[in-house]
């Protein structure tokens, strides 16, 4: 990628799964909290970016074992309970806030304690003053590098272990201080923390407090005062999912403002109640117009009903303001945002950053970027309406957005210029240094790239154990794809049959059964299952020697295959609709029956000896081969490699190389 993108604007809808890595926030506290921890733990979902990996090699220099698998999103850390394993360390946060308040308060648990931390240009002029007095009150000792007190970095801290006893923090310019202190004080006994007047970002705190829950010591309020009542060593936590970055989601939920009119934007994961006070921006582009939708475990976004100006507070989610400012000049009305002013010491003045470029573009913003630059104090902005400033401003070229290394305001002027403003496909809007994204969410370009793509079908065919499912869900989780698995549809209908005492050797039995089977479906992350009656049989059942052994025999039967063939077809709408940019289906007969006309057709090989010993390492009772033989011979869709279908032979294959190939084959087809 260049030092500047232009952004191609999006002519039709944008439809399909976002991609959102996990929060920022969630992870930089779980790797917190598990070091904390008496033992091993897996976060699962955590962000990879520039802040995250800070905190990483920062845990790692202090001796940490941290395990970190980036392609699975996994990170397995050996906590130890509140023990530093290095007395001595020089570290460097970058301008990563998270890391430098976290380590600073977590570094003085050490009893004897040397460290220098530092942090580059923009971070030593943010806040650290209050933490670094409420540590020093509880005795550490916090000087600049030739020994005098110190207000930020660069930071020496002599440490000595925090002393019992209350702490007050000045947490007024940011609550990741307080969260900080927060994150130690369990382990630290009869440690409390008292905050002095208010914080901004009430709900990092929140989250903070509730995290520490989850990791087994639940802090509470004490006259005011927060306190563990219950102190001690954090609980390692076997799995610990990190959610997806509510703040990250924003510029999902914002596009099909900009788009055309069929968009349809699915954000799985998304919890609109879960632990991010940043998920309250839903709430906003609702009142703005956007048709948002919640479900379980994710939301949908259809193109907007409309766009509405309006009077806001941000204060409690600030990450999110530069994406409302950002659509501001394509509403009906002026935009307000309020509480804001503390974001003027973050990545950058984020105040004045959106201000000077909404003024690039044309637009008429109150206070202006010149009034900002002189007062400092100045904590709301009013974005006008400017689509025809706009128009003017970028008629012979794109405007070139500055970003300032700020992630999110590159970002937000991304999905602005997303927006089909001259009305002819025509770019309007460059990003400088795109790649400042990296700070929390690396694929971002990517993620909106995918939201373009045609829908896509692929037909995955193979004979029992020869990786289907595990290739077919990894796939689908990498390119935004519904996961259909037809084999369960099998085994589904053949434990209810058997239920029903129906045989193979008695089709009328099997005939009577099948008309009281009630088919639906039910869609968890990328997968969607078939329920009977409502309900998803549990896998258990679905695998049992029983099913194992007759559902070949069920399946070999027209009747069985009839019932099933529409139910089966008709997923390609179901995906569709549940805003998936594609759908990926397995089995025996998909694409030479199901889906004969897939863009993408593969058929999966593996030496009979292969399938054979996955089969048993999963611990099952199962026949591959003679189920093969069953499948490949029956007169009714028997199992074949479809016309034109790529043969990949995975005997010796890791699975991330035949996701890989068919990967290829995807980037291909979407050509
Ligand atoms: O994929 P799985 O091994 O779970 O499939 C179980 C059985 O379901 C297969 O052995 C086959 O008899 C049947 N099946 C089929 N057509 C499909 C998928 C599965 O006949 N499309």
């Amino acid at each position: 990628m260049s030092d500047v993108l232009v952004i191609r604007p999006f002519a039709g809808p944008a439809r399909g799964l976002a991609r959102i890595p996990g929060s920022k926030s969630v992870t930089n506290r779980a790797l917190v909290l598990a070091a904390l921890a008496d033992g091993e733990t897996i976060l699962e979902g955590a962000l990879f970016s520039r802040d995250t990996r800070i905190l990483i090699a920062a845990l790692q220099e202090l001796g940490f074992s941290v395990d970190a698998d980036e392609s699975a999103c996994r990170i397995k850390l050996i906590g130890l309970g509140g023990r530093i394993p290095k007395a001595k360390a020089k570290l460097h946060v970058g301008n990563a806030g998270t890391a430098a308040r976290f380590l600073t308060a977590f570094l003085c648990l050490h009893p004897a304690g040397d460290y220098e931390i530092d942090g580059d240009a923009a971070m030593r002029a943010r806040p650290m003053a209050g933490l670094l007095r409420a540590l020093e009150s509880a005795g550490a000792k916090c000087l600049t590098p030739a020994g005098s007190p110190a207000d930020g970095f660069p930071l020496r801290l002599v440490t000595s272990g925090l002393v019992n006893g209350e702490v007050s923090c000045d947490a007024s310019s940011s609550s990741q201080m307080l969260s900080a202190l927060l994150m130690v004080a369990p382990i630290a006994p009869g440690f409390s923390v008292r905050l002095i007047g208010t914080t901004v970002s009430e709900p990092f705190v929140e989250m903070t407090a509730k995290m520490c829950a989850h990791f087994g010591r639940p802090l509470i309020q004490n006259h005011g005062a927060w306190i563990c009542p219950q102190p001690g060593a954090y609980r390692p936590l076997s799995v610990y999912a990190v959610e997806p970055d509510a703040s990250a989601a924003s510029y999902f939920i914002a596009l099909p403002a900009v788009t055309g009119k069929k968009s349809l934007i699915r954000l799985a994961g998304y919890d609109v109640s879960g632990l991010q006070g940043d998920t309250a921006f839903a709430a906003i582009a609702k009142a703005c117009g956007a048709d948002l939708h919640e479900e379980t475990g994710a939301i949908t976004v259809r193109s907007w009903s409309a766009l509405r100006g309006g009077d806001f507070n941000f204060n409690a989610f600030s990450d999110t303001f530069l994406t409302l400012a950002a659509l501001a000049p394509l509403l009906d009305k002026p935009v307000t945002l309020r509480g804001i002013g503390h974001t003027r010491h973050q990545e950058t003045d984020r105040m004045l950053a959106m201000a000077t470029e909404l003024e690039r573009l044309g637009v008429r913003v109150e206070p202006s970027a010149q009034s900002l630059r002189v007062n400092k104090s100045l904590d709301a902005l009013t974005i006008y309406p400017g689509r025809e400033a706009m128009l003017a401003a970028s008629q012979n070229a794109p405007v070139q957005i500055h970003t300032y290394e700020d992630h999110r305001v590159a970002m937000s002027f991304s999905i602005l210029g997303s927006y089909d403003l001259h009305g002819n496909g025509q770019p309007w809007i460059a990003i400088h240094d795109p790649l400042c994204t990296g700070k929390t969410f690396p694929g971002f370009f990517t993620a909106l790239e995918q939201l373009r793509g045609t829908f896509l079908r692929i037909a995955v065919d193979g004979g029992a154990a020869s990786g289907k499912s595990s290739t077919s869900r990894a796939v689908a989780a990498a390119h935004g794809l519904m996961h259909v698995d037809t084999g369960a549809h099998y085994r589904s209908v053949t434990r209810a049959l058997l239920s029903a005492s129906a045989t193979p050797d008695n089709p009328r039995s099997v005939i009577a059964a099948l008309p009281t089977l009630q088919l639906g479906t039910k869609i968890t992350g990328h997968s969607a299952q078939l329920t009977l009656s409502g309900w998803v049989p549990m896998d258990a059942e679905l695998r049992s020697p029983e099913v194992n052994a007759s559902v070949s025999r069920f399946a070999a039967m027209s009747e069985v295959r009839h019932f099933l063939f529409a139910y089966q077809r008709s997923q390609v709408e179901v995906a569709r609709s549940a805003g998936f940019s594609g759908i990926i289906m397995e089995g025996r007969d998909i694409g030479s029956i199901i889906m004969p006309d897939a863009e993408v057709r593969i058929f999966l090989e593996a030496d009979a000896q292969a399938r054979t010993a996955r089969r048993a390492a999963e611990g099952q009772a199962d026949a591959v081969l003679s189920r093969d033989q069953q499948d490949a011979s029956r007169s009714a869709a028997p199992m074949v490699c479809a016309e034109g279908a790529t043969r990949i032979d995975n005997t010796t294959l890791s699975l991330l190389a035949v996701v890989e190939k068919v990967g290829q084959l995807i980037a291909q087809a979407r050509r």
